[in-house]
């Protein structure tokens, strides 16, 4: 039996329950199939009886379940702060439940529709060091957070960790909207221990999930293998979308990015500054980047934005937020004269504005 195996029997999630809810009787409230068992909750007050289906956004993923003083508050965009915190840990940052409408801090409602949110006090936020100490709580915690903080990562890594998997497993085959924070989950606090479990998920990935699933393929898997995925997923990219997508690549900090925007040279079309920002995190070094130069465009022109990212002297409130939290290197530099003559030169082939500017800011960033 492998590790997914036991998971679902720890749950009580066979395949005999999953025939059993796709052989369930229509609705009739909506008319939908009616995917909740007999007697389930309400997804949002966890008292009353679930009565209503509403689907969430195109309808792709599952609908959220609720009585129906909830689907008014709903959307009415009226929650009370828990009510909001476990549809948003369920379903994600929804419409219904993005920060235009409620601070996912406190679940305060935002812009109410509701003349008043009704008993929000006796329905409070969970307080981070009261729930600290039950897993599941504590994971539903870190997926309302836009950013997922790190003392809540650390906390995460204080429990059992196959208690945290199953969990991880169970809310994303109950609803697959919330991949998007437990794939990370897995990624940083699991790591190779959500390996398997990644790696199928992978295998039934959608259209444009390559982001969504890059940190944990890059943290879970062997980076050889994540190279290979991600990268040969990114290719089927066409024209400019090539770019929106090559970020994936930044996690694996690997030389071999390098080596694959060479190949992909000939597909790179008014380069945009996504190239230079994964070279600057892939272990650019001085030798690639005169390598780069002597090449010409496009690639001189991703080795002038990677080197401005490496060169930049303070990364703490860089406009390109991934560089606040790892500030990239240039590896192998030489001494800043020769750098900054060889720099001078290339400006004899390529005197556009883009580049003469780059290399300004370059030089400035090597004698600061
Ligand atoms: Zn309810």
């Amino acid at each position: 039996m492998n590790i997914l195996s036991a998971i679902w029997r720890l749950l009580g999630m066979g395949a005999g329950r999953a025939k059993a809810a796709a052989a369930a009787p229509q609705s009739p409230l909506l008319g939908a199939p009616a995917a909740w068992p007999q007697g389930m909750t309400c997804e949002s007050c966890g008292i009353s009886e679930c009565e209503v289906e509403e689907p969430v956004g195109n309808g792709q993923h599952a609908p959220y379940r609720l009585c129906r003083p909830c689907h008014e508050r709903l959307l009415n965009l009226s929650l009370r702060p828990l009510e909001f915190f476990r549809l948003a840990a369920i379903h994600g940052h929804t419409y219904h439940l993005h920060d235009d409408f409620y601070d996912d801090g406190n679940g305060e409602a935002m812009q109410p529709r509701d003349a008043v949110v009704v008993d929000a006090e006796r329905f409070p936020f969970p307080v981070l060091d009261d729930i600290k100490g039950d897993l599941r709580t504590l994971v539903d915690y870190a997926c309302v957070q836009y950013t997922i903080a790190d003392r809540v990562i650390a906390l995460l890594k204080a429990h059992d960790q196959a208690a945290l998997l199953a969990y991880l497993v169970h809310k994303t085959r109950y609803s697959r909207a919330i991949h998007y924070q437990t794939y990370p989950i897995a990624a940083r606090v699991l790591a190779t221990a959500a390996g398997e479990w990644i790696r199928e998920e992978w295998e039934n990935r959608r259209e444009n999930e390559v982001w969504i699933f890059a940190e944990a393929v890059s943290r879970c898997l062997p980076p050889a293998e994540a190279f290979n995925m991600l990268s040969t997923e990114i290719e089927k990219s066409s024209g400019r979308q090539l770019a929106g997508q090559i970020g994936a690549l930044r996690y694996l900090e690997s030389a071999k990015a390098l080596d694959w925007i060479e190949r992909m040279a000939p597909r790179i079309v008014n380069v945009s500054t996504d190239w230079g920002v994964l070279a600057a995190v892939s272990q650019f070094s001085w030798p690639r980047a005169e390598s780069w130069l002597t090449m010409g465009r496009p690639l001189s022109l991703v080795a002038l934005d990677a080197l401005m990212y490496c060169t930049c002297p303070e990364h703490s409130n860089h406009p390109i937020f991934w560089f606040r939290q790892r500030p990239p290197i240039l590896v192998e530099a030489a001494p800043v004269a020769i750098m900054a003559n060889r720099l001078t030169a290339y400006l004899e082939m390529d005197k556009a504005p883009r580049t003469r500017g780059t290399v300004a800011v370059i030089i400035d960033n090597l004698f600061a």
